[in-house]
């Protein structure tokens, strides 16, 4: 792995970076923490769609530009260091779209894969895998899709379905063998869910930030299309875990915070040295200089992962070590951040003597869930001992 960027890359970076200060220049979106993947504007997602930055690492026969994922990795830094509002096609771009290339037939291939390059209207996606009862463990999922013709009906119910109000198609998880004896790893299969279909409801849940960013969705007797099954039927498990390998890899598990730390860089050099005691300035800088050096840290991590990618191997240990990592060091940004501020890192964006334009008081409420989504530390580091260091599962 090389530790330096060449030429090209680094002339991508500043094409990126100049793009996206002229958008924040012309108000397009402001510099903001908060929930990062809100359901987002398709408009912007569109002119990264016209620059090609929409699957720029798919194949170019389905639209994409066949580039690394190195390259993926420093567009995705840029954006994510100002935060820019990418919510339309980033579930798509990140998970769907690779699936598809690896499990999908060619219809579905060639019916998804250019609309999402493109950031067409009706390409929204959410992913419909976690249920009250299955989250960590995947392969409990209780939903079922079961065959009738040339369709399944679908019925159970998901959670934590983030934007799943906005989506257009849900990439569903469902039990397609009901046979008790069933192996449990081998018996769920993939959809792509059509969330118009008759029988699905969704249900916004508020998160403790006061925002709906997640939902319940119930399924009754939902028919879909057999066309909409996504690889092998009771393959899904095992398609899933490779398709987590990308949900877990990317610089979003290190950046969901990234303005609050800038900003408490900045609020340490501009405050008053006559104001605060030596001793705390000194046990401040400290602490600060250690979250640098983790970040530096989660920064090679990711993009390791990324050129585990571009190796063309699995990266399954390494995403799972970048996410445990990463999401960790958000977390302990938001707990310095709150140490060095006091009580007062709990006032909410919108009052004026809220501190470091509110983003403390919003990293701390989203803070939690950093390390839940996408899977928690603990299964995180399970699969680093299991599949990293083949250790022993007792
Ligand atoms: C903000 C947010 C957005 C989300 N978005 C989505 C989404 O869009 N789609 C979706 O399908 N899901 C989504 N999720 C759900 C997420 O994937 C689950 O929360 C996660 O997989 C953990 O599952 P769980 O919540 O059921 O917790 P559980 O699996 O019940 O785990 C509870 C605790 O037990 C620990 N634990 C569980 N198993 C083990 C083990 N084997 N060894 C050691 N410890 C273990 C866990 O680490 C955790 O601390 C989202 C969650 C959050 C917080």
């Amino acid at each position: 792995m090389r530790f330096t960027f060449t030429e090209a890359q680094e002339a991508f970076r500043a094409e990126v970076r100049e793009f996206l200060r002229s958008e924040i220049e012309a108000g397009t979106f402001s510099t903001q923490c908060g929930d990062l993947i809100q359901p987002g504007s398709r408009e912007f997602s569109q002119k990264l769609a016209e620059r090609g930055w929409i699957g720029m690492t798919w194949p170019r026969e389905y639209g994409g530009q066949g580039r690394p994922y190195v390259e993926k990795a420093i567009l995705m830094e840029e954006l994510f260091r100002v935060q820019a509002p990418i919510g339309y096609h980033f579930l798509a771009d990140r998970q769907v779209g690779p699936a598809l290339i690896h499990f999908g037939s060619e219809w579905q291939k060639e019916h998804f894969l250019p609309r999402i390059v493109r950031a067409d209207e009706g390409v929204a996606f959410c992913l419909l895998f976690s249920e009250p009862n299955a989250g960590s463990d995947l392969a409990g999922v209780t939903a079922t899709a079961v065959r009738d013709g040339d369709d399944y009906i679908v019925n159970g119910q998901k959670v934590w379905t983030s934007a799943a109000h906005a989506a257009d198609y849900g990439w569903l998880l469902a039990k397609t063998d009901l046979d008790s004896s069933a192996n449990r790893y081998e018996s769920a299969s993939e959809f792509i869910v059509d969330m118009k279909t008759p029988g699905i409801t969704v249900r916004p849940i508020v998160n403790m930030a006061g925002q709906s960013h997640f939902n319940e969705v119930f399924f009754e007797n939902a028919r879909i299309p057999a066309k909409s099954l996504v690889g092998e039927e009771n393959a899904g498990f095992k398609q899933i875990m490779a398709q987590m390998d990308y949900e877990r890899a990317g610089l979003e598990r290190l950046m969901q915070n990234y303005p609050l730390f800038e900003q408490l860089k900045q609020h340490l050099r501009d405050t008053d040295p006559s104001e605060t005691p030596e001793a705390f300035r000194a046990w401040a800088r400290d602490q600060v200089a250690q979250l640098e050096i983790e970040y530096g840290i989660g920064r090679l991590l990711c993009y390791h992962t990324a050129w585990t990618i571009d190796q063309g191997k699995a990266p399954t240990a390494q995403a799972a070590m970048c996410k445990a990592f990463c999401t960790q060091y958000e977390q302990r940004v938001n707990d310095m951040a709150s140490q060095i501020l006091g009580p007062v890192c709990q006032i909410r964006r919108g009052v004026a003597w809220s501190p470091l334009r509110g983003d403390l008081a919003e990293s701390l409420l989203w803070g939690p869930s950093y390390t839940l989504q996408g899977g928690s530390v603990e299964v995180l580091k399970n699969i680093v001992a299991l599949r990293g260091l083949g250790l022993p599962r007792k």
